[in-house]
């Protein structure tokens, strides 16, 4: 299926995991894809970006505008995952945590609009990666539920903003529960060492935790940012899509 085909296209933390699947999708799509991420990446319009700094989105952006002319969909996927109770938070590893997960929306968000909204027809699509954990809370991870939460609600707000605006962009939001990736590796090895999971295998023990019973792949979520990417959702913003295997239901 070509379902994005015409469609340019930006994947923040485009390297590995999620956002790797996302960008795949989207190219098997049809899309033109832009790819930004920390690590250097190969490959056509692969971008060097710290979604937490200002003049690197700026630079970012304008690397899109010179060599496509526009950005159809924007999906702010790059995050870190941050585990510890209150009491042992800095006050810096808290601010680390909302500049890249909650500062690098705003500002991918601020920057790219005046690109996206310039169009003819149809509505561009920004598509920003919270958590189920911006839903409910979880223990000893207070500074990633909450920057997951404010990517839920910062979705919200712009979708009902751009849409009171007559801004032709939709904004929704996908909160993925266990997702089999690098950071779910990594968390899972900390549970297991303080003893909140146990198991041979990390992620059948994480898997148990979800009633179908088993981790879900980095697809599962690029399969659902393809459907708000497409027009076929032109009259969908302001949705939290919840890909989870009813972790949370
Ligand atoms: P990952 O750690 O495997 O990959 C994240 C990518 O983001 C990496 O390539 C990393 O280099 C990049 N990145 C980190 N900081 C960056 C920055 N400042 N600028 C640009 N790129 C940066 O993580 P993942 O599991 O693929 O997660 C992707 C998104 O999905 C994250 O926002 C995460 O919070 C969210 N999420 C993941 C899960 C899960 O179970 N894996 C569950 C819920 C939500």
């Amino acid at each position: 299926a070509a379902r994005l085909a015409g469609k340019t296209t930006l994947v923040t933390g485009s390297a590995q995991g999620i956002g790797q699947a996302i960008a795949a999708h989207f190219e098997s799509e049809g899309a033109e894809v832009w790819r930004g991420d920390l690590q250097p990446m190969d490959g056509e319009r692969a971008l060097h970006l710290d979604v937490s700094n200002e003049e690197s989105w700026a630079k970012a952006i304008a690397e899109i505008k010179a060599g496509s002319g526009k950005l159809d969909i924007l999906v702010n996927n790059a995050g870190i995952e941050w585990e510890k109770p209150l009491q042992d938070i800095p006050l810096g590893d808290w601010r680390k945590v909302m500049s890249v997960n909650v500062d690098g929306i705003f500002l991918g968000c601020r920057t790219a609009k005046p690109l996206m909204e310039r169009r003819v027809e149809g509505r561009a699509s920004v598509i920003n990666i919270s958590s189920v954990a911006g839903i409910v809370g979880f223990p000893d991870q207070v500074a990633y539920n909450t920057s997951k939460g404010a990517v839920r609600h910062l979705t919200k707000s712009l979708a009902v903003e751009w849409a009171a605006h007559g801004t032709p962009i939709r904004c929704n939001s996908i909160h993925p529960g266990c997702i089999n990736t690098p950071m779910l590796a990594a968390a899972g090895e900390k549970w297991v060492a303080a003893g909140l999971i146990e198991g041979d295998s990390l992620m059948e023990a994480m898997g148990a935790m979800c009633p179908l019973n088993e981790v879900g792949d980095p697809s599962d979520i690029a399969w659902g940012a393809v459907y708000l990417a497409s027009d076929e959702a032109k009259f969908v913003t302001g949705l939290e899509l919840v890909i989870d295997g009813g972790f949370i239901a």
